[in-house]
């Protein structure tokens, strides 16, 4: 029997503190725990948040010099520990283990950059309309963060909202997904290794749904920063909203991807495979609607299919795996539910079959959906895994006016060789992003990343627009 390792405990303050165990499982192997991670209690929560309400007094007025030291010590550990922090994400979420070990050097380099944002951080001086009077305007941390983040960027997504909050010189409680605590427990143990002090960062793992409310509700919480779903960006949008607190809300996505009928064929077969299948298409960002003009559209999907039935699904630690396993029970459940819906609306199905492996594991080959129309469910809803479906159109104003009918606008992506259409659809994709011949998924750090509609709330994320929701303006006037 594999022996257990001790019980990994939230951080509250310079304690370790213990709570609830709970397992944390392999998705590509259900035998395969990684480890019990103590889910914290409302008591707990508590004492996190009044910790970092106690340490915001010296770390707020902390020299810059000392956040960029801890931020950039904190990349380093990262990015020399890649292999075996990529190792536990591949095993704690899936992906696979190219992809995840990418995910942590992004992570690494992330923190890096925000390192820097703590030294280039600067304000405005301005002449007052009135004689002798001087206008300064200047950033200060907002106080305490609530970061609440997600399962499929379980290093990433932690470290572009850590690294801001810290930055400017705000002090956090961490609330992470519950399926993948085991790299939230890393990123705030080499914060702390890297020289962050007490009661800065504040880990506190659960669910969602037993502290969420205590969190968003404590009126020492001054801002949260969420990604998530939908309806649970909305919830906490509105409870902080009645509070008055600042929020930032990245939610979900249901990205278009056109193809045209002067597309490079390969580039356009690569995007697409990409953008809706790899990190088996469990991104806010995934292309899960091929919009492609019907010149192109019969060669599109022959060769779509080809490569859908080629990709090698299997465990995420496996280096000949393209697409590694669905997170849990309950996303395999709803990616079934989903394929007998595009079934019962009338869809053909390339791929969508359960895949038997030495390990028991929740596989699922990648789905495409043929024969689909704008206003199936399938088209409208995001799915969150490897499913994306295929709609003809006439042309390219057709194609816009597609891409646009969606309740969300996160990313949109064009496959084209014409000048003309790339930039009238940059213009014309109602998105928060747009990507010409690229995948939509796959962002730069230093640029700015967010949607328009229920895709985002709030201030952008990453890069130096960071600063908008991590800092608050103050306008000071001498006489
Ligand atoms: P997903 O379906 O991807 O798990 P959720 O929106 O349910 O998306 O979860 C994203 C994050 O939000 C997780 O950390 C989860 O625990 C947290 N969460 C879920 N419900 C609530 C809530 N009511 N209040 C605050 N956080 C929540």
């Amino acid at each position: 029997m594999r022996q257990r390792e001790a019980v990994h405990c939230n951080l509250i303050g310079d304690q370790w503190v213990g709570g609830a165990p709970t397992p944390n499982v392999n998705p590509s192997d259900w035998a395969d725990e990684i480890g019990l991670y103590a889910h914290a209690d409302a008591s707990q929560l508590g004492a996190a948040v009044a910790a970092a309400r106690a340490a915001f007094e010296t770390w707020s007025v902390s020299s810059p010099q000392t956040r960029f030291d801890v931020l950039d010590r904190a990349g380093t550990l990262i990015l020399e520990r890649r292999d075996t922090l990529g190792q536990l994400l591949a095993r704690e979420e899936g992906k696979i283990l190219a992809e995840a070990t990418a995910e942590v050097v992004r992570a690494g380099m992330v923190l890096k950059f925000f390192a820097g944002e703590a030294v280039r951080m600067a304000g405005d001086r301005m002449d007052s309309v009135r004689q002798g009077v001087d206008v300064e305007v200047t950033r200060e941390p907002v106080g305490v963060i609530a970061i609440i983040t997600p399962w499929n960027f379980p290093i990433a997504i932690p470290a572009w909202k850590l690294g801001p909050a810290l930055a400017f010189g705000n002090t956090v409680v961490f609330k992470p997904a519950e399926l993948t605590p085991g790299c939230a427990h890393a990123l705030v143990s080499i914060l702390r290794e890297a020289g962050l002090p007490t009661g800065v960062v504040n880990l506190v793992m659960g669910r969602g749904s037993v502290l969420g409310d205590a969190l968003l509700d404590s009126p020492d919480i001054d801002g949260v920063s969420f990604t998530g779903s939908v309806p649970t960006g909305r919830r906490i949008a509105a409870r902080c909203a009645q509070a008055t607190k600042r929020v930032q809300c990245e939610m979900g996505g249901k990205n278009p991807m056109v193809v045209l009928d002067d597309a490079d064929m390969n580039v356009a077969i690569a995007a697409c495979i990409n953008g809706a299948f790899f990190s088996t298409g469990q991104r806010c960002t995934a292309s899960s609607r091929l919009i492609v003009t019907k010149g192109v559209h019969e060669r599109f999907i022959k060769a779509m299919s080809e490569r859908v039935a080629s990709l090698k699904v299997g465990s995420a630690l496996d280096p000949a795996t393209e697409i590694g396993p669905v997170v849990d029970q309950k996303q395999f459940e709803s990616n079934l539910d989903y394929l007998d819906l595009a079934h019962n609306e009338g869809a053909k199905i390339v791929g969508g079959q359960k895949v038997k492996q030495a390990t028991e594991g929740w596989f699922l080959s990648p789905a495409l959906l043929l024969d689909t129309t704008p206003s199936m469910r399938v088209n409208r809803e995001e799915i969150f895994g490897p499913i994306a479906s295929v709609i003809r159109v006439a042309d390219y104003e057709e194609a816009v006016a597609v891409a646009n009918d969606t309740e969300f606008g996160l990313s949109a992506g064009i496959c084209t060789t014409s000048l003309r259409h790339a930039r009238d659809f940059k213009r014309r994709a109602r998105a928060g992003m747009v990507m010409v011949n690229l995948p939509t998924a796959g962002v730069d750090y230093h640029a700015p990343f967010g949607g328009r509609r229920a895709s985002s709330f709030g201030p952008r994320e990453q890069g130096s627009y960071a600063r908008e929701f991590y800092t608050i303006v103050k306008t000071c006037y001498t006489g």
